[in-house]
């Protein structure tokens, strides 16, 4: 009989329950938990081939590694003189060049636990706030706006609000694709009730936008325009929620004053729909009991990324769809824990359990939990301007963690040239195919799913249990270990006067220590424990000592986490993309997702029939801007602009606009003779988030 262990699935934010079959140490199945209130048993492609991804240590970081020099290989050493290396390099360099010459680069695919022992051993040891994530590249800018609106981070909503909504508005998520199991939800309930209506805001006609009654395939980057120009409508037919606005909120003259000139049809114009369109997507996000909007990518990777999160945000604020089932603004994850690295503060602009690193009150309560001295309070370096230190040799040694930046991260060229640079790389991975792996001075080899333990949150804001099954390959160890085993020789040599800060023996150690640091916080989990998760399953924040459940949606009372308790409207202008096309590049190329490989591929990547939905990479053009240019479908054509060159297969689809393309952000360089899409993609950051907009750039296409 097989062994039967309740997990979670490690790929997106929805965060489903896994029922992982093993034998020994092999994953033989893998089925959906039925009792997990994210998916009810339910897995998409993505789920149901997780098995196929550990069923071989082909390619699998095995040992730990190390090279002497740059004009050396790596070989194989043991785990001690591993962890002394890296102790001994980074304390080296923290002590001659200051600690701000030292970063860490994680991941929101850590597991809660790991991130935090990251998080503690770069603020409260070293004493630098450099430690960011690629949850920067992910979801930063729906953070920033939430905090700017609501005072807090977090959406409000949970999964039930998709069975309730009876206008459902996606901005800028391809649902049908990347939350999949979540989008089956929405597809039950409108088979229920065919009156609720869906309206799709994407550029490209994605699988979700195919699939609604109203599609607004925008112009890139207009979101902001759209949402202004919606308000105003509302505004002047009086289909606002004056009592709410009054109750609730502040800001909303201003506001009020700045959509004047968004007329529906000037706002229409930008956005290259219709006015009748625009209008009838603001009636029925307005007359509608509850309206539910749902938006990812699209938005959050823009450089005005939080103004359109915000401008969204004002639409509900304006409407009062917010604080009742199936209402309300919600920021959809897409990593398994991007939500866990927020709550444990694993980034450079924030500290654990939403503190703030500017805040003194906020630090002193942290030292104090911490038994630390000082936490710096200069804010770290947020992913693309850590990358950009790394190359101009501020930053001497960075360690990266469960991510490939070579491949996520905008301006690739830069990123090698950045790690070429740098005077010490640590790379910690479960997979030694990816872009980022040859640059790696010492490779630290870590457990996958199945393999470790710990808990992730989800995008509804609840926690769940990761349990291992089977024993890690070769050598390898989770990552809370590796974390741990460093820090504890770090401090030996730092702060060896301090109690000591890690003490952790297993994960629910840890977990143990970071509930401490929420109570009292807006994500407050004093009443959860990992025998609580075990008896009861996943369970929402905040979940407060002496509670039995958590909470399923904020800001019912009205009342929200800023200081007056009101929320905040913010005035968003519009402003184009960071890069507008011209006669030189022509094209607005966006990026996205396919429907079952997994960003860099490097776990998706392992699985065969992941390929046949798209078994190749490819650029898709609109079939009359092939047939101007005497293109034919399948011909290679080159991508360039003045960031890089890159090639890839033509294929020819009505799904993009006339003067728009786009190419999924999966291939590296594995499979083309580049790396990634990222080549061309400049990546300006969001002033206010510092998320680069990873989803456009403006090209030129020609015959390779
Ligand atoms: Fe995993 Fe997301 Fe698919 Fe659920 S929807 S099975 S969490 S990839």
């Amino acid at each position: 009989m097989p062994t039967i262990t309740k997990s979670t699935c490690c790929y997106c934010g929805v965060g489903c329950g896994v029922l992982i079959e093993s034998e020994g140490d092999r994953v033989i199945g893998i089925q959906g938990d039925p009792a997990h209130p994210a998916n009810f048993g339910r897995l998409c492609s993505k789920g149901l081939s997780l098995p196929l991804t550990v069923a071989s240590d082909v390619g699998r970081a095995l040992y730990p590694e190390i090279r002497l020099d740059r004009h050396s290989p790596r070989r194989q050493v043991d785990w001690e003189s591993a962890l002394e290396t890296v102790a001994q390099r980074f304390a080296d360099i923290a002590r001659l060049h200051g600690p701000d010459a030292v970063a860490f680069y994680v991941s929101g695919q850590l597991l809660t636990e790991d991130y935090y022992v990251f998080n503690k051993l770069a603020k409260g040891l070293i004493g630098t706030n450099n430690i960011d994530t690629n949850s920067r590249l992910c979801m930063s800018s729906a953070v920033t706006a939430y905090k700017m609106a609501f005072g807090a981070d977090a959406p409000p909503g949970c999964y039930e609000d998709v069975e309730h909504a009876k206008t459902v508005l996606f901005a800028g998520s391809n649902m049908a694709y990347a939350h999949p199991v979540l989008f089956r939800r929405l597809e039950a309930a409108r088979e229920k009730n065919p009156d609720i209506k869906w309206i799709v805001i994407d550029p490209r006609r994605t699988d979700t936008a195919a699939m609604a009654d109203l599609h607004l395939a925008i112009e890139p980057g207009t979101d902001v325009a759209l949402f202004n120009g919606m308000l105003h409508h509302l505004i002047w037919e009086a289909r606002i929620d004056t009592g709410f606005i009054d109750r609730s909120t502040d800001g909303f003259a201003a506001v009020k004053n700045l959509v004047r000139e968004y007329t529906p049809r000037i706002a229409a114009e930008i956005c290259g729909i219709t006015e009748k369109d625009l209008i009838q997507a603001a009636e029925w996000f307005a007359a509608s009991p509850a309206s539910l909007s749902l938006y990812c990518m699209g938005l959050n990777q823009s450089s005005h990324g939080t103004d359109k999160n915000i401008a969204l945000i004002n639409l509900h604020l304006a409407t009062g769809q917010i604080g009742r089932p199936g209402a309300g603004p919600f920021s959809l994850t897409g990593q398994p824990n991007a939500m866990g690295g927020r709550e444990v503060g694993g980034m450079a602009t924030m500290l654990a359990a939403h503190r703030e690193i500017s805040n003194p009150g906020h630090r002193a309560e942290v030292e104090a939990l911490w038994d630390v001295e000082q936490l710096s309070d200069k804010p770290g370096l947020p992913a693309v301007a850590m990358f950009d230190a790394i190359l101009e040799g501020k930053v001497k040694a960075v360690w990266i963690v469960c991510t490939n930046p070579v491949h996520s991260m905008p301006d690739a060229e830069k990123i090698r040239q950045a790690l070429q640079h740098a005077e010490f790389v640590v790379v910690q991975e479960a997979f030694m195919q990816t872009d980022t792996m040859p640059f790696a001075d010492v490779v630290l080899p870590a457990s996958s799913w199945a393999e470790k333990t710990g808990t992730v949150t989800n995008s509804e804001r609840r926690i769940s249990l990761v349990r291992q099954a089977i024993s890690p390959p070769g050598d390898a160890k989770p990552d809370w270990w590796i974390a741990n085993n460093v820090a504890r020789r770090m401090q030996a040599q730092l702060q060896p006067d301090l109690p000591d800060l890690f003490p952790f023996t297993s994960p629910e150690s840890i977990f143990n220590e970071h509930r401490k640091l929420t109570i009292g916080r807006d994500l407050d989990i004093g009443g959860l424990s990992y025998a609580v998760l075990d008896k009861q399953g996943p369970q929402q924040w905040p979940f407060k000592a002496g509670q039995e459940t958590g909470q399923a949606r904020r800001y019912v009372d009205g009342l929200f986490h800023t200081d007056n308790r009101r929320a905040q409207f913010h005035i968003t202008k519009y402003q184009a993309v960071a890069e507008v096309t011209n006669a030189r590049f022509p094209f607005h190329l966006i990026t996205g997702r396919l429907r079952d490989q997994w960003h860099g591929m490097s776990r998706s990547g392992r699985v065969a029939k992941a390929f046949s939905h798209e078994p190749q990479p490819a650029l898709t053009m609109h079939p009359k801007d092939a047939e101007r240019r005497g293109f034919k479908a399948d011909q290679l054509v080159t991508i360039s602009n003045k960031q890089a060159k890159m090639t890839l297969p033509l294929r020819l689809s009505d799904e993009v606009k006339s003067g728009t393309v786009f190419a999924a952000m999966h291939w590296n360089g594995q499979y083309l003779n580049s790396g990634g899409i990222n080549e061309v993609i400049a990546g300006k950051v969001d002033h206010r988030s510092f998320q680069p907009e990873l989803k456009h750039a403006a090209v030129r296409i020609e015959a390779a």
